[in-house]
């Protein structure tokens, strides 16, 4: 099998990395990349501009809506360059340009793609997901928040929690229920609500690492124009499970893993003679070492393999599940690596840690990928299932 680029694809991969090493914003302070767009909006939009300037704002939407209509190659492409580089993605294209816009285009109507849209496309908004409930998370679909039709309004009470970027969105995607009585699946609503509603309240949560990514929101009385429902009352769920393919196939990118495994291999090798190297106090840290560098390679077929069946024109399912399993679960493996590797040093924040302390925040986050999207308990539940067709628990 021949996993090489053709000689088209070389040429567009050459041209996205030179591209992406001379125009990225470059994290600061033991910064994840995300976090260096999250604290600068300057450098988000300067950034969502120069994308925009090569018609990569929107890779996988279809020209006709105002994407690049990029061949699920390319996409694989660009966002394998994107990860190598550790270019971060504006916050445009994390919940608004890579899941609320693809489920618009799906299942909105003329009108709320034309609303809706371009100010995605612009750089004008930023887009929130409101899905789970303190009750309700694996089991989204119990969840309580609820709408009821007034006049050509509905009328929302409840609240959602983990909501990133809510304290930054104009808009939220938002399930709600409006058939309190219909089986649980059956009575749910898809609404756009725009976040400036009287009556929507968004209070801050703070991570592990104490950065600000996601919210409390709390709704009391907000009313949403009938116009804002995405599909039809009561028939939401199609619409949110169809957002949540497009979360999970982004989520657990294979491709930055092989490169952070060869920093930390560097970093073993260059202090390999150091009085306190841990490669010296535990000889096992080699074999830790080898294991994520296979296991990197494991992540990548398998995102190969979703990437070969969005080409083919199939829908990955249990296998876009192992793939978010195994790389998230990975991610986790490698940031403690990097911990046993570090020693002391790895606890460090600043300019003059090792990688300046983007170890120490890697490890911090590392948990939360293995939660959002849908946790690993539930990946495995998909795969038992679906995969291995074995009965449900
Ligand atoms: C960084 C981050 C960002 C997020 N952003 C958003 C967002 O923008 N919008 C949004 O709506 N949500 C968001 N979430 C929430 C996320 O979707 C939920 O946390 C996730 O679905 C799990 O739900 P829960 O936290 O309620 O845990 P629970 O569902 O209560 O699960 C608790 C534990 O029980 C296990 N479990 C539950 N059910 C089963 C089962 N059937 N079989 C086996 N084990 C089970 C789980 O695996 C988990 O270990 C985010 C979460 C994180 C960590």
């Amino acid at each position: 099998m021949d996993f090489n680029d053709t000689p088209t694809e070389a040429a567009f991969r050459t041209e996205v990395r030179k591209f992406i090493q001379s125009e990225a914003p470059k994290p600061q302070k033991g910064q994840t990349a995300t976090e260096a767009l999250m604290g600068n909006w300057q450098a988000n939009q300067e950034w969502f501009k120069k994308l925009g300037s090569k018609g990569w704002i929107a890779p996988a939407w279809p020209k006709e809506y105002g994407g690049a209509g990029m061949t699920t190659v390319e996409q694989f492409i660009f966002n394998e360059e994107m990860a190598l580089n550790k270019a971060p993605r504006p916050m445009h294209m994390i919940i608004g340009l890579g899941m609320a816009g693809p489920t618009l285009i799906v299942h909105g109507t003329d009108e709320q793609k034309q609303k809706f849209l371009p100010g995605m496309l612009a750089g004008n908004d930023i887009w929130c997901q409101g899905y789970s409930e303190p009750e309700s998370g694996s089991d989204l679909a119990s969840l309580k928040t609820r709408a009821v039709r007034d006049g050509d309004d509905y009328v929302i009470n409840g609240q959602k929690i983990w909501t990133t970027l809510a304290h930054m969105a104009n808009y939220m995607i938002l399930l709600t229920r409006t058939d309190p009585d219909a089986p649980k699946h059956r009575g749910i609503t898809y609404f756009i609500l725009d976040m400036k509603t009287p009556g929507v309240e968004v209070r801050p949560l703070y991570n592990l690492g104490n950065s600000h990514e996601f919210n409390e929101v709390f709704f009391d009385n907000v009313r949403i124009p009938k116009d804002n429902v995405i599909g039809e009352e009561n028939r939401g769920w199609y619409a949110a499970v169809t957002t949540l393919d497009f979360e999970r196939s982004s989520i657990g990118s294979a491709t930055g893993m092989k490169q952070h495994v060869e920093e930390l291999l560097e970093y073993a090798k260059a202090h390999a003679d150091d009085p306190t190297s841990t490669l010296r106090t535990n000889p096992m840290l080699r074999y830790e070492l080898a294991d994520r560098m296979i296991e990197t390679e494991v992540a990548r077929m398998l995102s190969y393999r979703v990437a070969s069946m969005q080409n083919r024109g199939l829908i990955p399912n249990y296998e876009a599940s192992s793939l978010k399993l195994f790389s998230t679960e990975l991610n986790q493996r490698i940031a403690k690596s990097a911990m046993h590797i570090l020693g002391l040093y790895g606890q460090l924040h600043g300019d003059a840690a090792p990688g300046k302390g983007r170890w120490l925040s890697t490890f911090l986050r590392s948990a939360a990928y293995t939660i959002e999207g849908g946790t690993s308990e539930i990946q495995r539940n998909i795969i038992a299932q679906r995969g291995l067709s074995l009965p449900r628990d």
